[in-house]
């Protein structure tokens, strides 16, 4: 039986990068999540292949014992998940793999292997890129079958470039959430020692242009495998998920189907979503099945910017979701983004007293970063990624002088949205459990004073 590895690397520093759906940044406050690109691909794999998974950052392992572990393993096939800022690393690994292993066979996913796949596919160690996951043509490449769809590889020294997958339905096996090492990874806003990742979508339906989701496209999981995948989760002991879609809710019918089904089995969740996609009925089935805190991304409320971000949204709509949610019980994150290129400070902080007027609980801050799949990428990221900073926490407003300025408003938000009493008494009356109040605890630290993890600016 071939012998298959999903690989996510650690990066020469051993730092936390996330690399995640079409998108790749520093983690804030060195909490790490289950890698769901590769853990969607596992369960079709496992069906066919002897599979293994090596997650060098949650398990803690350099590079040195990284390689170790794979040579003992021995793969036919690795399948990596890379990314903008760490795809020259993850290729020099190929390379010291194949000095042990000559004939290993790679496929390379993530962020820039989707959005620029044809520049990608040209490096000596990419022999195959996935252009969305799930892939279950993965599978067959791998066999040496015939692919139908949805990869570039290569094959007799050319580049073979297979269609895009045209359904919407996407169907794919249970994931083999046994086969990652699910108590070395944390999330913020977990309540059990375990939580794990689900997807209901792919992609997103709206258009915002600095974002990798409205990139790709949107397609929907079939319901019947969701439902053996929850079952599967509560027959091993999994009750706490956070379901990873982009925007949680997209699909009203099947939402409340869902719904039922989480309520059936008894989980505890969170997710993300949009204000004008959660109306207030879903939002109170949504407390009923265990729901306990929403993340609504916000981005900007300032006319000018979200004109020119393509993103509409009404002040009305968020204020009455936000209320909504905290009064059924679920907690409440609003993300908001500093530094939008042309956004004036005069916008920025109508957002911020916009949000601090809410009954939003807890207040997410990012800079904003040229992402890949975004219209702000431009080509020679791909060759300047020690320049790139996609930390959250430290963006570099690139040809800007105002990044003093910005960090200032950021530390103005925080400043006014947490200094409330009735806010902070309802963030402590919301904690589930003391694993969910020390990570919290620990995210908000870092908020105030975060570490500069990648090099830059
Ligand atoms: S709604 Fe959110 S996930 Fe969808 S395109 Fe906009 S920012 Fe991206």
């Amino acid at each position: 039986m071939l012998k298959v590895l999903l690989l996510n690397p650690s990066n020469e520093k051993n730092e936390m990068v996330i690399k995640d759906q079409y998108c790749s940044f520093t983690s804030k406050a060195d909490y790490f999540w289950v890698p769901i690109d590769l853990l969607v691909l596992s369960g079709d794999l496992s069906n066919r292949f002897d599979l293994k998974v090596i997650d060098s950052t949650a398990q803690q392992i350099d590079k040195e014992e990284t390689i170790k572990q794979v040579r003992e393993y021995d793969p036919d096939h690795v399948v990596i998940l890379s990314s903008l800022l760490t795809h020259d690393y993850d290729r020099e690994l190929i390379r010291q793999f194949r000095e042990f292993k000559p004939d290993l066979k790679t496929t390379f996913l993530g962020d820039v292997f989707y959005f620029s796949r044809d520049e990608m596919i040209k490096f000596d160690e990419v022999d195959s890129i996935i252009y969305e996951y799930p892939c279950p043509e993965l599978s067959e490449y791998i066999a040496g079958e015939d692919v139908s769809c949805n990869m570039i590889y290569k094959k007799d020294g050319k580049i073979v470039k297979a269609p895009f997958r045209s359904n919407d339905e996407i169907v794919y096996s249970t994931p083999r959430h046994d086969l990652f090492s699910l108590e070395k990874y944390s999330v913020p806003f977990m309540m059990e020692d375990i939580c794990t990742s689900v997807l209901t979508n792919f992609g997103c339906k709206y258009t915002c242009n600095y974002c990798p989701a409205s990139s790709v496209n949107f397609r929907q999981r079939s319901l019947e495998q969701i439902f053996e995948e929850l079952t599967y989760l509560e027959s091993v002991g999994i009750k706490n998920i956070w379901i990873r879609d982009f925007t949680f809710g997209l699909n009203k019918a099947r939402t409340n189907e869902f719904l039922d089904k989480l309520k059936e089995l008894g989980f505890s969740w969170f997710c993300l979503s949009r204000a004008e996609t959660l109306d207030n009925s879903m939002i109170s089935k949504m407390s009923e099945a265990g729901c306990y805190l929403v993340m609504i991304g916000v981005d900007s409320i300032s006319s000018d910017t979200m004109k020119k971000i393509s993103r509409i949204q009404k002040r009305d709509i968020l204020t009455d979701r936000i209320a909504h949610s905290t009064k059924s019980d679920i907690q409440v994150l609003v993300h908001m983004i500093l530094g939008f290129p042309g956004d004036k400070l005069i916008d920025m902080i109508r957002t911020v007293h916009f949000l601090a007027t809410t009954k939003a609980n807890f207040l997410s801050i990012n800079f904003f970063s040229p992402r890949a799949g975004s219209n702000y990428f431009q080509k020679d990221f791909i060759h300047r990624f020690n320049e790139m900073n996609l930390d959250s926490n430290f963006a570099n407003f690139e040809g800007e002088d105002r990044s003093f300025s910005i960090v200032l408003v950021k530390y103005y938000a925080l400043l006014i949205f947490y200094l409330n009493p009735v806010r902070v008494f309802r963030i402590l009356y919301g904690m589930k459990s003391k694993r969910m109040f020390d990570l919290i605890f620990k995210t908000g630290v870092k908020q105030f004073f975060p570490k500069r993890k990648n090099k830059s600016l």
